[in-house]
């Protein structure tokens, strides 16, 4: 058994913790005030190689795995979690509904572009009425010749301000509940997307709400064969939940870091707080669950690029790491006493960003559900 990164592993992740350092980490607290995303950043992260991490080379991709994929979105969250989600849902979304069920076509219309930066995208599956159920959508295609009519709305589209694409789902059999996805692309006639929805943290990131009024969409941009888009990304989503819970693992993360500094440097009664054992154990705790946490992540990376059965340890990872975040973001904030609660603090950036990874990606009771399955309950 080898727990290590390989020397490429390695390397891979020192050039993203000098990427995410250099591109991300400086306009971190003032994009969390301004609220406003760093489209240029695309470019960069594209130049980098990073936007193809998952995808063939065939269309620019690096021909990386999971594992790469979790590595490069823990450094990436650590420097800036909002920032983070817009390539998230960019890559992790958009770009991988093109790879799995694009045809060449569609692949070299908007997963190329996807890649070198030229053209941003965005993934709309949740409605007002349908979250956790994403079966429930009320969001119609209707066939009209060799087109489709769509209407209805997304909530919570990450990006769709910025999106130059949308690969969104729709019924297209209402009788039997069959769910395609399409590509809409910006300026569609009938397609509105909504000022950014204030959210508690993830500032940086557009999310909106995405009207679709009569919108023609050509079947070629129907991505898979009908009513079966939902059922043919399954596998994507799980594999989804594993970035999800290293992007979780980056913020925890931080908040350590900035608790640690803190600690060290603070003096009360006389010696730094580090001096208390107590807050040696919370500290020692902290570093303990995100080692766990990240085992567990690069454990179901490791299954699913090597063709094993990962939605077990892939749902375990994204509830464990994004509990963990959540709980570790509250303590950093605490040991940092009331200048943690003030605006000045990074650690109250990190407890507001943390807590939409609980939600997004399946939320911890959905991925509990899934975890009792398949242990046959
Ligand atoms: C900032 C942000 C960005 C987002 N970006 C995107 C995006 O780009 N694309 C997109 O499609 N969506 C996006 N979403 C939406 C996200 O996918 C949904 O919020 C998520 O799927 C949960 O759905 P919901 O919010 O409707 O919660 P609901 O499904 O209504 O759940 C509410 C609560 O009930 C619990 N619950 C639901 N069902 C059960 C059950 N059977 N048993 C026990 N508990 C249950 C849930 O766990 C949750 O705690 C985003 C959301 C946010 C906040």
């Amino acid at each position: 058994m080898d727990f290590a990164l390989t020397r490429e592993q390695e390397e891979f992740r020192r050039a993203a913790r000098a990427f995410a350092e250099k591109e991300f980490a400086p306009l971190a607290a003032e994009r969390d005030e301004t609220n406003v995303y760093p489209v240029e950043l695309f470019k960069r992260m594209a130049a980098a190689g990073y936007l193809g991490i998952k995808f063939s080379s065939e269309y620019g991709g690096d021909d990386g795995g999971n594992l790469d994929a979790a590595i490069l979105f823990e450094e990436l969250a650590t420097a800036s979690a909002g920032i983070t989600l817009g390539m998230y849902c960019h890559v992790i979304l958009a770009l991988t509904a093109l790879d799995r069920i694009g045809n060449a076509e569609q692949k070299r219309r908007y997963l190329a572009p996807g890649i070198r930066g030229a053209k941003i995208g965005a993934f709309g599956s949740a409605e007002a009425g349908a979250g956790s159920d994403i079966t429930a959508i009320a969001t119609r295609a209707t066939r009209d010749g060799d087109d489709y009519i769509l209407n209805g709305a997304k909530l919570f589209c990450t990006n769709s301000p910025l999106a130059d694409f949308i690969a969104l789902s729709a019924v297209t059999d209402a009788d039997k509940r069959g769910i395609s996805l399409f590509i809409v692309e910006r300026g569609a006639p009938g397609l509105r997307v909504s000022k950014p929805i204030r959210t508690l943290g993830m500032h940086p990131a557009q999310t909106a709400e995405v009207v679709l009024d009569n919108v023609r969409v050509p079947s070629a941009n129907r991505l898979g064969e009908e009513n079966r888009g939902v059922a043919n990304m399954l596998t994507a989503f799980a594999e989804g939940r594993i970035v999800a819970a290293a992007f979780a693992i980056g913020i925890a993360r931080a908040a350590f870091d900035a608790a640690r500094r803190y600690v060290l440097d603070r003096v009360q009664f006389g010696q730094p707080l580090a001096k208390n054992q107590v807050i040696q154990h919370r500290l020692a705790d902290m570093d303990t669950d995100i080692q766990a946490a990240r085992l567990l992540t690069h454990q179901a990376a490791w299954l699913a690029d090597n063709g094993r059965p990962f939605v077990k340890e892939a749902s375990q990872a994204k509830v464990f790491a994004t509990e963990t975040a959540a709980r570790i973001a509250a303590q950093a904030m605490h040991l940092q006493g009331a200048y943690g609660y003030t605006m000045e603090s990074t650690a109250q950036r990190y407890y507001r960003d943390t807590h939409v990874l609980e939600i997004g990606e399946g939320t911890s009771e959905i991925l509990r559900n899934v975890i009792a399955k398949q242990l046959g309950l």
